[in-house]
């Protein structure tokens, strides 16, 4: 089958040698114009996976009255940007947007930034949120107090991937096999230094561990939190992670709500690594402000009332409509189901009170 994101990768390879994991997950989420991102709208039950705001309007709508609390803490600035990183098809921003309307002033002041690089996510995006604009990346993003959300973003940030060997920590790269047609994951034959880049914890981990960083995800942690530091506001980061470093391949691929082999067509199926939230804490630090938790879904979510929110949006609908709002209820905070697994995040300016639900 034509698949115009191998075939780059392929000649890469052969021109280049192996690459790294990071250089080929960003290629094969982001290669421009066929990358996974690029060419399709991966979310929802026809798609590959779903999402906390595509599960219920609950989700956003409780982030977006987070996002409000925050904004009143520190003073309601009177302009402010308010951001999110990979807004997927705008769900989380609609909702939080439809919730805050009645919190005097929050929708004057907030001006939508989004930072997206898909067209057609950015597509869907205007739909739910027409007077949005849209950026690549964070540095356009017009400076001023930042109220940020990212949910599920970083996890599809790329991730370099380092096995201890004898001769030291070498970068797992992907090379072609013996055909020239399929990918594997092989290892670089030198190591270059890497034990410098691996949290100090994990250097004199045994031969065969393999340890994760990405580089990608903490500069974006860092940049926000400087801009936090500077000009006030709040982040708040929901992804699926590890509340510590630790060792281990998180790299997966998941195509049609299943899990597939990161290594087969690549842009065909989403390529996405557990966010280490221990790394990204640090990185926010180092900028010069407070990071708070992380904590778990469930918990985050029951502590900013979704059971009360429930209980509302149940009364007067049908049997049919309260069975599926308690079904989505379990599915955001069920320990076995999204509760537990993945965890929120903050980081606000270090002289501000500790946000709800932390
Ligand atoms: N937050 C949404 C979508 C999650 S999917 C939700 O919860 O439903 C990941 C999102 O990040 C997509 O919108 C994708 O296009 C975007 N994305 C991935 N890599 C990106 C990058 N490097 N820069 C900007 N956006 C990116």
């Amino acid at each position: 089958m034509n698949n115009p994101v191998a075939d780059h990768l392929r000649r890469l390879i052969e021109i280049e040698g192996p690459v790294p994991v990071a250089d080929y997950m960003a290629i094969a989420l982001g290669h421009p114009g066929h990358g996974y991102y690029m060419r399709r709208d991966p979310l929802g039950a026809g798609g590959d996976f779903i999402t906390a705001p595509e599960v219920s309007q609950m989700f956003g709508e409780l982030v977006g009255l987070w996002i409000a609390a925050q904004w009143l803490t520190q003073g309601a600035p009177e302009r402010f940007v308010l951001a999110e990183a990979g807004p997927g098809r705008g769900t989380l921003m609609a909702d939080a947007l439809r919730a805050t309307a009645r919190v005097p002033g929050f929708s004057k002041a907030g001006e939508v930034h989004f930072i997206e690089t898909s067209p057609v996510l950015k597509a869907a995006q205007a739909v739910r949120v027409p007077y949005a604009r849209w950026h690549d990346r964070l540095d356009n993003v017009p400076e001023g107090p930042l109220f940020l959300i990212a949910n599920e973003f970083f996890d599809a940030l790329p991730v370099r991937q380092f096995v201890r060997t004898e001769r030291g920590w070498c970068e797992r790269c992907v090379a072609l096999d013996a055909t020239g047609e399929r990918f594997e994951p092989v290892l670089a034959p030198v190591a270059q230094g890497a034990a410098d880049l691996l949290p100090p914890g994990l250097r004199e981990a045994p031969a065969g561990s393999l340890a994760e960083i990405s580089p990608a995800s903490e500069a974006i942690a860092r940049q926000i939190a400087s801009r936090i530091a500077i000009h006030g506001g709040a982040a708040l980061i929901i992804d699926y992670g590890h509340v510590r470093s630790g060792l281990g391949d998180t790299l997966q691929a998941v195509r049609a709500h299943a899990y597939a082999d990161p290594f087969e067509e690549p842009g065909l199926a989403d390529l996405t690594a557990h966010v280490d939230f221990e790394a990204l804490g640090r990185a926010a630090r180092a900028a010069g402000v407070a990071v708070h938790g992380p904590v778990e879904q469930g918990a985050f979510l029951v502590a900013l009332g979704i059971e009360g929110r429930c209980v509302k949006l149940k009364a007067g609908a049908s049997r049919m409509q309260c069975d599926r709002i308690d079904t989505e209820l379990g599915r955001l905070t069920g320990t076995d189901q999204m509760g537990r697994l993945f965890k929120a995040m903050a980081i606000t300016p270090l002289n501000a009170p500790v946000p709800d639900g932390f």
